[in-house]
């Protein structure tokens, strides 16, 4: 059913523009209402040559106002035919997997799809498949209104490693896999024939029907959309799945002899989470997923619209640095045993892409801002509403960044800015939006939105009406600056004030650090980066420069104490930095028994290491600091933490060196040295010495486990 939109009358008068919701649309889009196309695929897994062979039958009904002449298809599968054509997205991972399995081949990372041959009503069509898209001859032209449909047979190879179809472990990463009908653009009368995007996504599909019946073996699990049954198959050992998905924007399926499943229902919607039961404790956390999916859902159903499916599913695989959106689907990273359901955003943005990419459709390749700034703006609109201030509306009002492209640009223009643009940048012009109308007329206006673009297509220009439909034509105006000029910024007065940006930075430094120091076991009390920690959360912190210095060392520290100091101003942690020792006797007793302390240059001339050198060298022993002997070996410097010398739940983080000052080849890494010791990002360290030209010779650390890849959604 294609819904039309009420005309509305321009009076001339923004305000007038606006015309109430009821007013636009009544049409309500019901599931069961039968999709233009419709698939039925059967295919059977060798799970042994990682080979699918299978029939798709698809009917297609030509919804344009065009004669069309052939039918398109996208075959994404024959990205997998050369490294050339494979994503940049995986590079990283892939080289990984390659050096860990020394016996796979290059060609094993490679794949295809074989199509053997198209047929209608059992003739063979004239087709032809090259660079990812296959067009098949029609025998008779297909008019409006009209349907045809077509048997396509086809061998699929599966490649090694990591792709969005791939074999790894003991996984199938099934999407993309089998032949999907491209969107036929009326206006431009042409088919979309492009191959899918070597660095971010082409996911572009009309919502289709889908009856797929998969033959696996007997101790495979299969993960598809819909309502899956499972029968036996003639063969021993054999069975075959089976699923109807209505409605749905695409066939995406994942496969393990290993997955465990747990399944929750509520309301009449059952969420999924298929995992791998490879540590103790992981239903605790898949429990805490689906609780935090279930909120999700409900949120964005009565924000948006009802999400009208009766299934969600989860996927845990082996995928790294991403999470992907597939309809009534997501495929998650392997679940880590401190993971926080609750605290992980990335879960909650693939959970909106169901509303921003599965019901209402786009091309996502050049107009990514459609799904990515929704699921995005979206994820951020729900921990507000969770009450986490954190990951809430304040995430958005910090950022003050400028791109010079604009957000509506395709995946060609944006390059390497996928991420700021249509993310930081398109949620942030969404909640300009926000702001400008309210919550209520926002609200009313997403609601308007879904109802016009459920099960289908939307565009930047159908959204761009909609909302001069519902909020009137400044606010579209406004809308369209937002999205088609470069180098966009929030509005002043949505901003945060600088006094409330340092606030924020320091709760998110705060509780960063917090979760650093707590997710890792075994991170000793004497830790540099606890020091930051400790005065984050509002301990007094002082930093003792060596006073009785030559010109050369006293240059030195003052550019060491401008490092630290700035990253102290940037996250609203207050200091005191003592430069003479009369300052220091004055506040020896009092204010630095209370502090942390930063100690910055050689022992021999600073003030407070000389009063109490034994306490000192007492704690470093604790620690296992050889501190006379160090101390005394030239041309060595580095940094140790200890407790306190005369209090003993505060630190020293003694920063030093043994000559007068550092040579000047030194002093560049042992600054940067500086940095990454307060922070926890590599390793949490107790001590480190580094030689005459700046390299580790020495260390006690421990490493950060979690110091992985930034994740991409
Ligand atoms: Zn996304």
């Amino acid at each position: 059913m294609i819904l039309t939109a009420c005309p509305i009358i321009s009076t001339g008068s923004a305000a007038a523009n606006a015309a109430p919701v009821s007013a636009i649309s009544q049409a309500n889009k019901d599931i069961k209402a039968q999709a233009p196309i419709q698939y039925r695929i059967q295919a059977r897994l060798d799970e042994k040559k990682m080979m699918i062979e299978g029939s798709e039958s698809i009917t297609y009904r030509n919804t344009s106002k065009d004669t069309l002449k052939q039918l398109v298809f996208h075959t994404y599968a024959d990205a997998n035919l050369s490294e050339s054509t494979q994503t940049t997205m995986f590079k990283h991972s892939n080289e990984e997997i390659s050096k860990n399995n020394p016996d796979k081949k290059p060609e094993d990372f490679l794949g295809g799809i074989d199509i053997e041959k198209v047929t209608t009503g059992g003739q063979a069509l004239d087709f032809s498949n090259k660079d990812q898209a296959m067009s098949v001859k029609l025998e008779q032209p297909l008019q409006p209104g009209e349907s045809v449909s077509v048997q396509v047979h086809f061998n699929l190879k599966i490649p090694y490693g990591s792709q969005r179809l791939s074999y790894y472990k003991d996984i199938i990463n099934g999407a993309h896999g089998f032949p999907v009908m491209s969107v036929y653009d009326e206006a431009k009368h042409e088919w979309d024939t492009k191959p899918y995007s070597k660095t971010f996504e082409t996911d572009y599909y009309t919502s289709a029907d889908y009856e797929v019946q998969f033959n696996v073996p007997d101790q495979y699990q299969v993960v598809m959309p819909g309502t899956i049954t499972t029968r036996d198959d003639a063969e021993t050992g054999r069975k075959v799945v089976s699923t109807v998905a209505e409605n749905t924007r695409e066939f995406a399926f994942f496969a393990s002899p290993n997955f465990k499943v747990d399944s929750v229902t509520r309301n009449g919607l059952t969420v999924e989470y298929y995992y791998f039961d490879n540590q103790p404790g992981k239903k605790k956390i898949v429990d805490g997923y689906i609780d935090q999916a279930f909120k999700a859902i409900d949120f964005f159903s009565d924000k948006y619209g009802k999400y009208p499916y009766p299934e969600f599913r989860i996927v845990e695989s082996y995928v790294e640095g991403v999470a992907i959106e597939y309809s009534r689907l997501i495929q998650m990273g392997q679940i880590g045993i401190n993971s926080a359901p609750e605290q992980d955003t990335v879960f909650v943005h693939e959970i909106a892409h169901q509303w921003f990419h599965a019901l209402i459709g786009n091309n996502s390749e050049t107009e990514s801002f459609l799904d990515e700034g929704f699921a995005d703006f979206s994820k951020v609109y729900f921990s507000e509403k969770q009450g986490d201030t954190m990951n809430g509306f304040k995430s958005i009002q910090f950022d003050d960044s400028t791109v010079d492209k604009a957000i509506a640009s395709t995946n060609d223009e944006v390059g390497d800015w996928a991420s700021p643009v249509y993310y930081d940048k398109g949620r942030q012009a969404i909640y300009q939006l926000y702001r400008s109308v309210g919550e209520e007329k926002f609200d009313a206006f997403m609601k308007e939105y879904f109802k016009r673009y459920v099960y289908q297509n939307a565009t930047i220009d159908g959204l761009l009406q909609t909302i001069e439909d519902v909020l009137g034509k400044e606010t579209r105006n406004d809308m369209n600056k937002a999205l088609y000029d470069p180098n966009f910024v929030l509005k002043p007065e949505y901003q945060l004030s600088n006094e409330e940006k340092t606030a924020y930075l320091h709760d998110q430094f705060q509780s960063l650090y917090e979760s650093a120091l707590t997710q890792v076991p075994n991170v000793p009390f004497e830790t540099m980066s606890r020091v930051m920690d400790k005065a984050l959360q509002g301990e007094p912190l002082a930093i003792v420069v060596s006073d009785q210095v030559s010109k050369s060392a006293n240059k030195q520290q003052e550019a060491m104490v401008n490092q630290l100091t700035t990253l102290l101003d940037l996250s609203g942690v207050k200091y005191d930095v003592i430069r003479d020792r009369q300052d220091l006797k004055q506040k020896m007793k009092k204010e630095l028994a209370t502090s942390n302390l930063i100690v910055l240059g050689s022992a021999k001339s600073n003030g407070f290491v000389q009063a109490l050198k034994s306490s000192i060298m007492d704690r470093a022993n604790h620690i296992g600091f050889q501190w006379k002997t160090t101390m005394n070996q030239p041309s060595v410097a580095g940094a140790y933490v200890i407790k306190h010398p005369y209090n003993q739940n505060r630190l020293m983080l003694h920063y030093f060196w043994n000559e007068d000052h550092l040579s000047s080849g030194s002093l560049e890494p042992f600054m940067m040295k500086m940095q990454e010791s307060t922070g926890f990002s590599s390793a949490y360290y107790q001590y480190y010495m580094l030689n005459k030209t700046g390299k580790v010779t020495l260390d006690k650390k421990v490493e950060n486990p979690l110091s992985k890849l930034f994740v991409e959604e």
